[in-house]
C-alpha cells in the first residue's frame, strides 16, 4: 500500500504540553512532504532508453508516483509498452506489474531477455504495416498471420489472444491493449533490419520455402510435369512452378524475383550460421 502522506500530525496526543525532540522531527519530516507528490527513483535498462524522454534515461531518475497508478501504469506512461519489460524491481526485490509504488521506492526495470521465451510456439500477427516482414517471415517458413487490409487495432489484439500469437507492430499503443497474448516493438525501419530484429528476439524456428508467402499457408512441393499438366494455359510448365500452396492454390515460380528471395533466404540462413 502507498505510504499516506500527511496523517503523522493527526497522531499527536492532544494533551501534549512540551515538544518531544523526536516527534518534532517526525512532524516535520512529514509536513515537508504535505504539498508535493510522491517520488519514486527508476533506472530502466539501456534497450528501453529510446522509448522515453531523455530525462528518464538517467540512474533512479525521479519519477512522480500518485498512489493510485500501479507500476505497470507508470512505466507505461513513460512510453515503455510492458510486452517490453522484463523483470520489475523494487529496492532489488521482484514485484508484480500491479506494484503500488511508494514515496522513496527505488526501481528497476529490465529489459526482456533475447531470445525471448514464450509459453507457446513462436507464432506471429502482424499489423498492417509491417507487410514486407510478413513475406519474409513466410519465405523462412515462419508461422505468420498478416491482414491487409487493416482489420483494426480491437481485431488484431483479439486475435492475438485467441490464436495465442505475438503481436509485432511499431505502434506503442496498439502494444498496451490488455487482451494481447505476447506483444514486441518492431524498432527498426528497413525490412531486412526488422527481420533480423524479430530473429534475434524470438528465434523461432526456421523451415525455408514451407509456407505460402500470399496466405501463410503450407507449402507443397510440386512433382512439376504432373502439376503442370492441370493447368490448361500451361503457365506452370512456362514459368517452372516448384510448389502449390494447400490453402488457396496459388503456384510458387522460378525466376528473377524467385532468386532474390531465395538470395535473402541464403543470407539469414548464412547470419546465423545454418547450414543446409
Ligand atoms: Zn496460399
Amino acid at each position: 500500500m502507498p505510504r499516506q502522506v500527511g496523517t503523522i500530525p493527526s497522531q499527536r496526543p492532544a494533551s501534549r504540553c512540551h515538544a518531544d525532540p523526536v516527534e518534532e522531527q517526525v512532524d516535520k519530516r512529514a509536513e515537508s512532504q504535505v504539498g508535493r507528490r510522491a517520488q519514486i527513483g527508476l533506472s530502466l535498462a539501456p534497450e528501453l532508453h529510446g522509448l522515453v524522454a531523455a530525462r528518464h534515461r538517467e540512474r533512479h531518475a525521479p519519477v512522480a508516483a500518485d498512489g493510485a497508478a500501479t507500476l505497470g501504469q507508470l512505466v507505461e506512461s513513460l512510453g515503455v509498452p510492458l510486452t517490453e519489460v522484463g523483470a520489475l524491481l523494487v529496492d532489488g526485490r521482484p514485484v508484480p506489474a500491479s506494484h503500488l509504488p511508494a514515496d522513496g521506492e527505488r526501481v528497476t526495470v529490465q529489459g526482456v531477455s533475447r531470445p525471448q521465451p514464450l509459453p507457446g510456439p513462436a507464432r506471429f500477427l502482424l499489423d498492417v504495416h509491417l507487410g514486407t516482414l510478413a513475406r519474409r517471415l513466410r519465405l523462412l517458413g515462419v508461422d505468420t498471420a498478416y491482414e491487409n487490409p487493416d482489420i483494426g487495432d480491437a481485431a488484431l489484439a483479439a486475435r492475438s489472444a485467441a490464436d495465442r500469437r505475438v503481436l509485432l507492430s511499431r505502434d506503442r499503443g496498439l502494444l498496451r491493449r490488455r487482451e494481447l497474448w505476447a506483444g514486441a516493438i518492431v524498432h527498426r525501419r528497413r525490412p531486412a533490419e526488422q527481420l533480423a530484429e524479430v530473429l534475434a528476439r524470438f528465434a523461432p524456428p526456421l523451415a525455408p520455402w514451407t509456407r505460402c508467402v500470399f496466405c501463410n499457408g503450407p507449402l507443397r512441393t510440386t512433382g512439376q510435369e504432373p502439376q503442370c499438366r492441370q493447368l490448361p494455359d500451361g503457365t506452370v510448365r512456362r514459368h517452372g512452378a516448384f510448389a502449390r500452396c494447400d490453402d488457396c492454390g496459388m503456384y510458387c515460380f522460378h525466376g528473377a524475383h524467385h532468386e532474390r528471395e531465395r538470395a535473402m533466404v541464403d543470407e539469414v540462413l548464412r547470419t546465423l550460421g545454418v547450414h543446409r
